[in-house]
């Protein structure tokens, strides 16, 4: 008889997005002349922009004929884009990282999610909280994380890093020390940062202690502020305890059409052994190559016309992102990020549970957006709304917010 992975089965459903929707049709159902505006989506909205388009073209083209056809990627990448990324994200940004230190992917889900697979299966991770459900999820699969308690919402082996308006948001160093930290900056789902003498303190300990720090940076192109670090290679120490994730998804409205890469330098070692080496074997292995077409469109994000129009398209989520915070805060409420992120993050105001106040929202304004709590216990008493709307969306429904009669003092 087959077993199963019996760590599947320890994973509480995931009724965050599930129980939204629930809510949603029961609230359209019961008031069909009400326009809900949706604030709740972590994912982009605007179309492709027209240099991606035409590189996609191009590239489909390309494959139509035997002489110029593209069959299997190389495992890591093309040439042509670990080297444009290496010069473009690092190169240029005085950060010394070489072509071949970057995995081309088709997303950073997937290596976020994968990562730990190269990792020894007692590793003890450490995860901020509120957090990107997938690096908790993953390390469930892989049977790393002990008990889960439904009360605390907690695993037993996991240690939780609280990001609250109490420390402003920056994670203290834990009390027992782990060997995975996964940082996520700028922070989805708070919309906060961490400087660079913030991180410095985690690259420092992560050396010191021999831990790796797993860093999904997959909102850099949002970042507006100059003490923020656009990737943590730019921490002096960086290249001995960091991984890196990016993603073409929010800076160039990939999520439907899939890019991503990893960086691991040559320079990090544990046990004696390469994380480089392992990563190459483990793409080698189970990912045969990005696709040519993708590949291609990618380098149309690095073209001087790619940069303008997604320089654009950020700016236009950022203005959104302006909208929402600035209502709010004349809403009286208390909001973090939205400046070097596309969240917005807000204390529920009057004592609420982040799901009373999705009710609320949904109920007075026809607004939906994410409960804190939904990203973990730390996240309680928050809310998450994005800047993923259409910009009208977005000004019709902070106006709503600001009308709500329990909002009103
Ligand atoms: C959206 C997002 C990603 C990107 O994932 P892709 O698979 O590249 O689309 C990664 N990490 C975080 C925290 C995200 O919010």
């Amino acid at each position: 008889m087959v077993k199963i992975n019996e760590n599947y089965l320890k994973l509480p459903g995931s009724y965050l997005f599930s129980t939204i929707a629930k809510k949603v049709n029961a609230y359209i159902e019961a008031n069909p002349d009400k326009k809900v505006i949706r604030l709740g989506i972590g994912d982009v909205t605007q179309p492709l922009a027209p240099a991606i388009i035409e590189a996609l073209h191009g590239a489909v083209d390309e494959m139509g004929s035997a002489e110029s056809f593209h069959g299997y990627a190389p495992d890591l990448g093309y040439a042509f884009l670990r080297e444009t990324i290496a010069n473009e994200d690092y190169i240029s940004r005085g950060c010394q990282i070489g072509a071949d230190e970057i995995f081309v992917s088709d997303g950073a889900k997937s290596d976020c999610g994968n990562i730990q697979e190269i990792f020894d299966e007692n590793c003890t991770i450490a995860v901020c909280d509120p957090v990107y459900p997938v690096y908790v999820d993953s390390n469930v699969m892989a049977g790393r994380t002990g008990v889960y308690d439904e009360v605390t919402g907690k695993w037993s082996n996991v240690i939780y890093m609280p990001c609250t308006a109490e420390n402003q948001f920056v994670p203290e160093l834990p009390e027992r020390t782990p060997d995975l930290i996964y940082l996520c900056v700028p922070n989805n789902p708070t919309g906060t940062t961490l400087t660079r003498d913030q991180l410095k303190v985690w690259v420092d300990y992560a050396n010191k202690n021999g831990a790796v720090i797993l860093y999904d940076a997959a909102y850099e192109a949002y970042i507006a502020e100059e003490d923020v670090p656009h990737t943590i290679y730019e921490i002096e120490g960086a290249k001995t305890c960091a991984i890196e994730f990016r993603s073409f998804s929010k800076n160039a409205g990939f999520t439907g059409v899939r890019l991503g890469f990893t960086v691991i330098p040559k320079e990090l070692v544990r046990g004696g052994t390469s994380l480089h080496a392992l990563w190459a074997r483990r793409h080698g292995t189970k990912f045969n190559g990005a696709p040519y077409i993708i590949q291609k469109a990618g380098m149309a994000v690095y073209s001087e016309e790619g940069k303008a129009q997604l320089k654009e398209q950020v700016a236009y989520y950022m203005r959104n992102a302006n909208v929402i915070y600035n209502g709010l805060k004349e809403a009286g409420c208390e909001v973090y990020g939205g400046v070097n992120a596309p969240y917005i993050w807000l204390k529920v105001p009057g004592g609420m549970t982040s799901w009373e106040f999705f009710d609320l929202l949904l109920e007075e304004a026809s607004v939906v957006g994410t409960p804190g709590s939904g990203f973990g216990p730390s996240g309680e008493g928050y809310f998450r709304l994005t800047a993923f709307g259409t910009y009208e969306n977005t000004v019709e429904a902070i106006e709503r917010l600001k009308k709500m009669p329990s909002l009103r003092k």
